[in-house]
Protein backbone atom coordinates (compact mmCIF):
# COMPACT_ATOMS: atom_id res chain seq x y z
CA UNK A 1 0.00 0.00 0.00
CA UNK A 2 1.93 3.36 -1.26
CA UNK A 3 2.08 5.72 1.93
CA UNK A 4 1.90 8.84 -0.34
CA UNK A 5 -1.17 10.16 -1.80
CA UNK A 6 -1.15 11.77 -5.22
CA UNK A 7 -0.78 15.16 -4.59
CA UNK A 8 2.43 14.37 -2.93
CA UNK A 9 3.45 11.89 -6.06
CA UNK A 10 2.96 15.03 -8.46
CA UNK A 11 5.39 17.07 -6.56
CA UNK A 12 7.95 13.82 -7.03
CA UNK A 13 8.10 14.07 -10.47
CA UNK A 14 11.05 16.81 -10.50
CA UNK A 15 13.01 14.91 -7.72
CA UNK A 16 15.72 13.15 -8.21
CA UNK A 17 15.93 9.16 -7.36
CA UNK A 18 19.43 7.10 -7.56
CA UNK A 19 20.82 3.81 -6.63
CA UNK A 20 24.25 2.84 -5.77
CA UNK A 21 26.27 0.12 -6.78
CA UNK A 22 29.51 -1.57 -5.80
CA UNK A 23 31.69 -3.14 -8.57
CA UNK A 24 31.41 -6.86 -7.78
CA UNK A 25 34.81 -8.65 -7.29
CA UNK A 26 33.95 -12.07 -9.45
CA UNK A 27 32.62 -13.05 -12.66
CA UNK A 28 29.81 -14.67 -10.28
CA UNK A 29 29.01 -11.25 -8.36
CA UNK A 30 28.66 -9.64 -12.16
CA UNK A 31 26.67 -11.66 -12.91
CA UNK A 32 24.36 -11.28 -9.68
CA UNK A 33 24.19 -8.03 -10.26
CA UNK A 34 23.11 -7.84 -14.12
CA UNK A 35 20.29 -9.32 -12.67
CA UNK A 36 20.32 -6.91 -9.50
CA UNK A 37 20.27 -4.42 -12.72
CA UNK A 38 17.62 -5.66 -14.82
CA UNK A 39 14.93 -5.72 -11.70
CA UNK A 40 15.82 -2.04 -10.66
CA UNK A 41 15.74 -0.84 -14.18
CA UNK A 42 12.06 -1.40 -13.72
CA UNK A 43 11.77 1.16 -10.90
CA UNK A 44 13.15 3.92 -13.73
CA UNK A 45 15.74 5.60 -11.45
CA UNK A 46 18.01 8.47 -12.70
CA UNK A 47 20.53 7.38 -12.73
CA UNK A 48 23.00 4.17 -11.17
CA UNK A 49 26.22 4.99 -9.41
CA UNK A 50 29.21 2.78 -8.88
CA UNK A 51 31.65 3.28 -6.11
CA UNK A 52 35.04 3.64 -6.57
CA UNK A 53 37.83 1.86 -4.00
CA UNK A 54 40.23 4.43 -2.69
CA UNK A 55 43.53 4.38 -4.08
CA UNK A 56 41.98 3.38 -7.48
CA UNK A 57 41.75 -0.37 -6.09
CA UNK A 58 38.59 -0.79 -7.77
CA UNK A 59 39.51 1.12 -10.91
CA UNK A 60 39.02 -1.01 -13.64
CA UNK A 61 35.92 -2.92 -12.12
CA UNK A 62 34.64 0.20 -11.93
CA UNK A 63 35.21 0.94 -15.30
CA UNK A 64 33.71 -2.04 -16.64
CA UNK A 65 30.52 -2.08 -14.41
CA UNK A 66 29.59 1.87 -15.73
CA UNK A 67 30.39 0.80 -18.89
CA UNK A 68 27.66 -2.38 -18.36
CA UNK A 69 25.59 -0.10 -17.14
CA UNK A 70 25.46 2.37 -19.59
CA UNK A 71 25.53 -0.50 -22.64
CA UNK A 72 21.94 -1.57 -21.07
CA UNK A 73 20.93 2.01 -21.96
CA UNK A 74 20.97 2.62 -18.48
CA UNK A 75 22.39 6.22 -17.18
CA UNK A 76 25.42 5.74 -15.19
CA UNK A 77 27.30 7.88 -12.55
CA UNK A 78 31.32 6.27 -11.31
CA UNK A 79 32.83 7.52 -8.05
CA UNK A 80 35.67 8.83 -8.26
CA UNK A 81 38.31 9.10 -4.88
CA UNK A 82 41.51 11.11 -5.04
CA UNK A 83 43.06 10.36 -2.07
CA UNK A 84 46.08 8.59 -3.35
CA UNK A 85 46.40 9.93 -6.59
CA UNK A 86 47.84 11.94 -9.37
CA UNK A 87 46.67 14.40 -11.34
CA UNK A 88 47.77 12.31 -14.37
CA UNK A 89 45.68 9.76 -13.26
CA UNK A 90 42.69 11.55 -12.38
CA UNK A 91 43.14 13.10 -15.80
CA UNK A 92 43.37 9.59 -17.21
CA UNK A 93 40.55 8.41 -16.22
CA UNK A 94 38.25 11.27 -16.78
CA UNK A 95 39.27 11.20 -20.23
CA UNK A 96 38.27 7.59 -20.30
CA UNK A 97 34.50 8.21 -18.85
CA UNK A 98 34.55 11.52 -20.89
CA UNK A 99 35.29 8.92 -24.02
CA UNK A 100 33.45 6.80 -23.34
CA UNK A 101 30.02 9.24 -22.98
CA UNK A 102 29.69 9.41 -19.53
CA UNK A 103 28.59 12.44 -18.27
CA UNK A 104 27.96 12.15 -14.09
CA UNK A 105 30.68 12.04 -11.79
CA UNK A 106 30.31 11.84 -7.64
CA UNK A 107 33.69 13.30 -7.16
CA UNK A 108 35.02 12.50 -3.38
CA UNK A 109 38.38 12.06 -1.44
CA UNK A 110 38.19 8.63 -0.31
CA UNK A 111 40.21 7.48 2.74
CA UNK A 112 43.70 6.72 2.64
CA UNK A 113 43.80 2.26 2.80
CA UNK A 114 45.15 1.33 5.42
CA UNK A 115 49.05 0.86 5.08
CA UNK A 116 49.35 3.47 2.09
CA UNK A 117 51.66 5.95 3.47
CA UNK A 118 51.37 8.75 0.25
CA UNK A 119 48.59 10.82 0.34
CA UNK A 120 48.86 11.63 -3.42
CA UNK A 121 48.50 15.25 -4.80
CA UNK A 122 44.51 16.35 -3.39
CA UNK A 123 44.10 16.45 -0.08
CA UNK A 124 40.46 17.27 -0.03
CA UNK A 125 37.73 16.65 -2.23
CA UNK A 126 36.85 20.32 -2.97
CA UNK A 127 40.15 19.98 -4.78
CA UNK A 128 39.37 17.50 -7.00
CA UNK A 129 35.79 19.12 -7.98
CA UNK A 130 37.96 21.76 -8.85
CA UNK A 131 39.99 19.81 -11.03
CA UNK A 132 37.34 17.99 -12.76
CA UNK A 133 35.95 21.34 -13.74
CA UNK A 134 39.67 22.81 -15.03
CA UNK A 135 39.71 19.85 -16.98
CA UNK A 136 36.45 19.30 -18.57
CA UNK A 137 34.97 21.92 -18.13
CA UNK A 138 30.81 21.54 -17.71
CA UNK A 139 31.08 18.36 -19.50
CA UNK A 140 30.29 16.44 -16.09
CA UNK A 141 27.53 16.86 -13.81
CA UNK A 142 29.09 16.29 -10.30
CA UNK A 143 27.67 15.42 -7.34
CA UNK A 144 29.47 15.46 -3.73
CA UNK A 145 29.17 13.68 -0.01
CA UNK A 146 26.84 15.22 2.19
CA UNK A 147 27.25 14.72 6.21
CA UNK A 148 24.36 15.86 7.86
CA UNK A 149 25.48 14.29 11.22
CA UNK A 150 28.92 15.89 10.54
CA UNK A 151 32.21 13.59 8.93
CA UNK A 152 34.01 11.19 11.25
CA UNK A 153 37.02 13.47 10.86
CA UNK A 154 36.22 16.99 10.98
CA UNK A 155 37.18 19.27 13.89
CA UNK A 156 33.60 19.97 14.70
CA UNK A 157 30.05 20.38 12.85
CA UNK A 158 30.68 24.39 11.90
CA UNK A 159 33.79 23.44 10.04
CA UNK A 160 32.58 20.49 8.28
CA UNK A 161 29.60 22.88 6.98
CA UNK A 162 32.17 25.04 5.81
CA UNK A 163 34.37 22.60 4.24
CA UNK A 164 31.14 21.38 2.79
CA UNK A 165 30.26 25.03 1.12
CA UNK A 166 33.70 25.14 0.17
CA UNK A 167 33.46 21.74 -1.65
CA UNK A 168 29.64 22.67 -3.09
CA UNK A 169 31.43 26.19 -4.52
CA UNK A 170 34.00 24.48 -6.63
CA UNK A 171 31.64 23.38 -8.79
CA UNK A 172 29.23 21.18 -7.67
CA UNK A 173 25.94 20.49 -9.13
CA UNK A 174 24.41 18.44 -6.37
CA UNK A 175 25.32 16.64 -3.16
CA UNK A 176 24.13 13.00 -1.55
CA UNK A 177 24.15 12.74 1.76
CA UNK A 178 25.64 9.62 3.69
CA UNK A 179 23.15 8.13 5.43
CA UNK A 180 20.92 8.20 9.11
CA UNK A 181 18.15 7.44 10.32
CA UNK A 182 17.26 10.67 11.95
CA UNK A 183 15.29 12.77 9.49
CA UNK A 184 16.41 15.68 11.56
CA UNK A 185 19.97 16.04 11.31
CA UNK A 186 19.48 16.29 7.57
CA UNK A 187 16.53 18.79 7.46
CA UNK A 188 19.08 20.98 10.12
CA UNK A 189 21.98 20.27 7.83
CA UNK A 190 19.58 21.92 4.85
CA UNK A 191 18.88 25.19 6.71
CA UNK A 192 21.89 25.71 7.61
CA UNK A 193 23.72 25.02 4.16
CA UNK A 194 20.90 27.53 2.53
CA UNK A 195 22.00 30.05 5.54
CA UNK A 196 25.19 29.82 4.14
CA UNK A 197 23.80 30.24 0.36
CA UNK A 198 24.59 26.76 -0.50
CA UNK A 199 21.16 26.25 -2.79
CA UNK A 200 22.32 23.09 -4.52
CA UNK A 201 20.13 19.99 -4.26
CA UNK A 202 21.52 17.38 -1.01
CA UNK A 203 19.64 14.30 -1.92
CA UNK A 204 19.50 12.16 1.21
CA UNK A 205 21.42 8.97 1.11
CA UNK A 206 19.15 6.22 2.00
CA UNK A 207 20.55 2.80 3.53
CA UNK A 208 17.70 -0.38 3.58
CA UNK A 209 18.38 -2.10 6.81
CA UNK A 210 18.77 -6.18 6.23
CA UNK A 211 21.23 -7.06 8.40
CA UNK A 212 21.81 -5.40 12.43
CA UNK A 213 25.41 -6.90 12.67
CA UNK A 214 26.49 -5.77 9.28
CA UNK A 215 24.32 -2.02 10.14
CA UNK A 216 26.12 -1.62 13.17
CA UNK A 217 29.99 -2.19 11.77
CA UNK A 218 29.24 0.49 8.67
CA UNK A 219 27.72 2.60 10.91
CA UNK A 220 30.55 2.54 13.41
CA UNK A 221 33.12 2.94 10.45
CA UNK A 222 31.43 5.72 8.50
CA UNK A 223 29.99 7.66 11.66
CA UNK A 224 26.33 7.30 11.31
CA UNK A 225 24.06 7.25 14.29
CA UNK A 226 21.94 4.56 15.10
CA UNK A 227 19.61 6.30 17.59
CA UNK A 228 19.53 3.98 20.99
CA UNK A 229 15.95 3.37 20.68
CA UNK A 230 16.38 1.98 17.28
CA UNK A 231 19.38 0.01 17.73
CA UNK A 232 17.77 -1.52 20.72
CA UNK A 233 14.80 -2.70 19.07
CA UNK A 234 16.96 -4.24 16.09
CA UNK A 235 19.01 -5.78 18.67
CA UNK A 236 16.23 -7.88 20.63
CA UNK A 237 15.17 -9.57 17.16
CA UNK A 238 18.38 -11.07 17.69
CA UNK A 239 18.61 -13.96 14.38
CA UNK A 240 15.64 -13.35 13.55
CA UNK A 241 16.33 -11.61 10.10
CA UNK A 242 13.32 -11.78 8.88
CA UNK A 243 11.31 -9.83 11.79
CA UNK A 244 14.47 -6.85 11.34
CA UNK A 245 13.84 -6.84 7.68
CA UNK A 246 9.97 -6.08 8.58
CA UNK A 247 10.60 -3.50 10.97
CA UNK A 248 13.48 -2.04 8.47
CA UNK A 249 11.46 -1.67 5.87
CA UNK A 250 8.40 0.01 7.50
CA UNK A 251 10.85 2.41 9.62
CA UNK A 252 13.05 3.24 6.22
CA UNK A 253 10.02 3.92 4.40
CA UNK A 254 8.20 5.81 6.85
CA UNK A 255 11.72 8.02 7.16
CA UNK A 256 11.73 8.04 3.38
CA UNK A 257 7.98 9.38 3.05
CA UNK A 258 8.94 11.80 5.81
CA UNK A 259 12.07 13.68 4.08
CA UNK A 260 9.96 13.52 0.61
CA UNK A 261 6.87 15.27 2.79
CA UNK A 262 9.55 17.76 4.16
CA UNK A 263 11.30 18.83 0.72
CA UNK A 264 13.78 16.66 -0.16
CA UNK A 265 14.75 17.02 -3.51
CA UNK A 266 15.04 12.93 -4.17
CA UNK A 267 16.83 10.04 -2.40
CA UNK A 268 19.52 7.71 -3.11
CA UNK A 269 19.36 3.93 -2.29
CA UNK A 270 22.64 2.72 -1.11
CA UNK A 271 21.32 -1.13 -2.84
CA UNK A 272 23.84 -2.87 -1.55
CA UNK A 273 23.73 -5.07 -4.65
CA UNK A 274 20.64 -6.06 -3.66
CA UNK A 275 17.33 -5.50 -5.07
CA UNK A 276 14.47 -6.44 -3.15
CA UNK A 277 14.40 -4.11 -0.09
CA UNK A 278 15.32 -0.84 -2.26
CA UNK A 279 12.17 -2.02 -4.48
CA UNK A 280 9.91 -2.61 -1.47
CA UNK A 281 10.68 0.61 -0.29
CA UNK A 282 10.14 2.28 -4.17
CA UNK A 283 6.70 0.63 -4.22
CA UNK A 284 5.81 2.03 -1.05
CA UNK A 285 6.48 5.58 -1.39
CA UNK A 286 4.60 5.19 -4.80
CA UNK A 287 7.72 6.54 -6.72
P1 LIG B 1 36.01 15.85 1.87
O1 LIG B 1 34.85 16.66 1.41
O2 LIG B 1 37.34 16.20 1.35
O3 LIG B 1 35.99 15.89 3.46
C1 LIG B 1 36.81 15.02 4.24
C2 LIG B 1 37.12 15.65 5.59
O4 LIG B 1 38.02 16.75 5.43
C3 LIG B 1 35.91 16.25 6.33
O5 LIG B 1 36.11 16.03 7.69
C4 LIG B 1 35.96 17.72 5.99
O6 LIG B 1 35.36 18.53 7.00
C5 LIG B 1 37.45 17.97 5.90
N1 LIG B 1 37.79 18.97 4.85
C6 LIG B 1 37.26 19.05 3.62
N2 LIG B 1 37.84 20.03 2.91
C7 LIG B 1 38.77 20.58 3.72
C8 LIG B 1 39.71 21.63 3.55
N3 LIG B 1 39.81 22.29 2.37
N4 LIG B 1 40.53 21.92 4.60
C9 LIG B 1 40.43 21.24 5.76
N5 LIG B 1 39.57 20.23 5.98
C10 LIG B 1 38.75 19.90 4.97
N6 LIG B 1 34.45 6.35 -0.40
C11 LIG B 1 35.15 5.65 -1.33
O7 LIG B 1 36.30 5.30 -1.09
N7 LIG B 1 34.59 5.29 -2.53
C12 LIG B 1 33.33 5.65 -2.87
O8 LIG B 1 32.84 5.32 -3.95
C13 LIG B 1 32.57 6.42 -1.92
N8 LIG B 1 31.32 6.84 -2.21
C14 LIG B 1 30.65 7.66 -1.32
C15 LIG B 1 29.41 8.17 -1.68
C16 LIG B 1 28.71 9.00 -0.81
C17 LIG B 1 27.37 9.56 -1.24
C18 LIG B 1 29.25 9.31 0.47
C19 LIG B 1 28.47 10.17 1.43
C20 LIG B 1 30.50 8.81 0.83
C21 LIG B 1 31.23 8.00 -0.06
N9 LIG B 1 32.50 7.51 0.25
C22 LIG B 1 33.20 6.77 -0.67
C23 LIG B 1 33.11 7.79 1.55
C24 LIG B 1 34.02 9.04 1.50
O9 LIG B 1 35.07 8.85 0.59
C25 LIG B 1 34.57 9.28 2.92
O10 LIG B 1 33.53 9.70 3.76
C26 LIG B 1 35.77 10.20 3.00
O11 LIG B 1 36.29 10.12 4.33
C27 LIG B 1 35.46 11.67 2.75
O12 LIG B 1 35.22 11.93 1.44
P2 LIG B 1 34.63 13.38 1.02
O13 LIG B 1 34.61 13.42 -0.44
O14 LIG B 1 33.38 13.65 1.75
O15 LIG B 1 35.82 14.28 1.58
Amino acid sequence: MPLSSSLHRAAMTDRTFSLEFFPPKTPEGMAKLRDTRAQLALLHPEFFSVTFGAGGSTRDRTLETVLEIQAAGLAAAPHLSCVASTRDSIREILETYRSNGIRHIVALRGDLPSGMAEPGEFRYANELVSFIRQETGDWFQIEIAAYPETHPQARNYREDLLNFKRKADAGANAAITQYFFNPDAYFNFVDDCAHLGVTLPIVPGIMPISNFSQLSRFSAACGAEIPRWLNNKMESYMDDTASIKAFGLDFVSGMCDKLLRGGAPGLHFYTLNQAGLTSSIWQRLGL
